[in-house]
């Protein structure tokens, strides 16, 4: 039992390595980036889609492919305690959102665009821009064939950026061809690294002859010079693959959007076909790639769906973040307008009735705390007005309440003359305190 007199002491709880909260005042870069995603994709046509945190643990092993890092070493999977099933925790969105749209039907009546925003997990090395659970804003285009959807879709990112004053980013671009294009750029790599066998460390001896084109998104410096001089998937292309990517580069070149084309530029997961971009950025080290995506044309049939043409792309907003961050541009959320000064508790029931009503014209007004935590003195209710941030201070005194007055005076603007307002007509002045007014 607890002896009362000697509390036992409870150890403190924090976050699982890699997975961090969200505050005030950070998470109101966050809103601001997610309302601006919002708008964007709604002028681009994209709907919104909300898809489970939790797969089976199939969808992402024949969706993303056995012999990639993420389904080999970085998925958050288990069993589920009562029934046994396989479950994952979504370390991507693209294989979630096409078993939805397989599921629905989704596409019974002919291509859709469709965005989403959320967490997903993967179970890497936690450093900067790159975390346990991290946050993706991803779009896919699903039932669309032509390199202009891929277009399409590039320019939307490329759109958002503009808007965010981001100008530092380089569009990579590249084809991973069609099957029967990398079969033969496959037999080749395996030729070229087995010449060089002695410099490969043992993740590629092993993935070798599993899935050789992963040797390419090594990382290890001692193999650079041989990934280098492999044979690139461009120069095995045919007339198809070469026009969709000619498709592609048009519009961009049509809409003066620069790029360079990768050959060495292949994604993690092997869904991918014909194009695939990733947006990097020098200025954030080795997690430069803030966007990153192409086609997939064959993943709907590999996980059980007919044959369906798709692309998209994802971002990392963490580093989306940092990068403004690292720019100095703060997107900062809205500010407050108003902050309500009431030195008498008594008269809070008349003022929060004053407030509902401002609220209910779209002001936004935070109260001084009630009467349990003991009401500030004026001197220090205006402090906190003043760090709040509003634009405007009610003062809502003894004198004001008597006459049904409130006392309106502007925090940030010196000039601006004190105003006395009556309560009751508080819906029509309302709007006077709203910025956007
Ligand atoms: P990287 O090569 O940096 O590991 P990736 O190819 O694994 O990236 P994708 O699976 O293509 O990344 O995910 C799309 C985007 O999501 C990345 O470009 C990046 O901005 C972001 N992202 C991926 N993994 C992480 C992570 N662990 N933490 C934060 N952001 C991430
Ligand atoms: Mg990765």
């Amino acid at each position: 039992m607890n002896d009362k007199t000697t509390p036992r002491k409870v150890e403190k709880l924090v976050a699982v390595k890699g997975m961090n909260d969200i505050l005030p005042p950070e998470s109101a870069r966050w809103e601001a980036l997610e309302d601006r995603v919002r708008r964007l994709m709604h002028r681009f046509a994209y709907e919104n889609v909300r898809t489970p945190i939790v797969e089976p643990t199939a969808l992402f092993v024949r969706g993303l492919g056995e012999v990639t890092d993420i389904v080999e070493k970085e998925m958050y999977s288990f069993e589920d305690r009562l029934n046994g099933e396989a479950l994952t925790l979504r370390p991507e969105n693209t294989a979630g959102v096409v078993r939805a749209a397989i599921e629905h039907s989704l596409l019974y009546n002919g291509g859709k665009r469709l965005y989403y925003f959320g967490p997903m997990f993967r179970h890497e090395r936690p450093q900067r821009g790159r975390y346990r659970q991290f946050h993706q804003i991803g779009a896919e285009a699903l039932g669309f064939g032509g390199g202009e959807v891929d277009a399409e879709l590039i320019l939307m990112a490329h759109a958002l950026w503009q808007e965010l004053g981001l100008t530092e980013v380089e569009l990579q671009l590249n084809s991973l061809g069609q099957p029967e294009e990398r079969n033969a750029h496959r037999a080749a790599l395996i030729q070229h690294f087995e010449a060089h066998h002695d410099v490969l460390d043992e993740e590629a001896k092993r993935r070798l002859h599993l899935n050789p084109l992963r040797l390419l998104d090594s990382k290890n410096p001692a193999m650079q010079g041989v990934i280098e001089a492999a044979p690139k998937l461009l120069d095995f292309l045919g007339e198809a693959s070469k026009r969709h990517l000619q498709t592609v580069t048009d519009v961009l070149t049509a809409n003066g959007v620069a790029y360079r084309i990768n050959p060495r530029l292949v994604r993690g997961m092997d869904y991918y076909n014909l194009t695939v971009f990733e947006f990097v950025t020098t200025k954030l080290g080795s997690q430069g790639t803030i966007c990153a995506g192409g086609r997939y044309d064959y993943l709907f049939e590999q996980v059980g769906g007919k044959p369906t043409p798709a692309v998209g792309w994802a971002m990392g907003i963490e580093r989306v973040l940092e990068l403004l961050k690292e720019i100095g541009h703060t997107d900062a959320g809205p500010v407050l307008d108003a902050y309500a000064v009431v030195p008498d508790a008594a008269h809070l029931p008349q003022v929060m009735a004053c407030l509902q009503t401002l609220r209910a014209a779209g002001v936004s007004v935070q109260m001084q705390a009630s009467a349990a935590e003991g009401m500030a003195s004026m001197k220090a209710q205006f402090k906190r007005a003043d760090a709040s941030g509003a634009r405007y201070a009610l003062i809502f005194g003894a004198d004001e309440m008597a006459q049904g007055q409130v006392t309106v005076k502007a925090l940030r603007d010196a000039n601006q003359p004190q105003l006395s307002l009556a309560l009751r007509d508080a819906a029509q002045w309302a709007q006077r305190l709203q910025s956007n007014a």
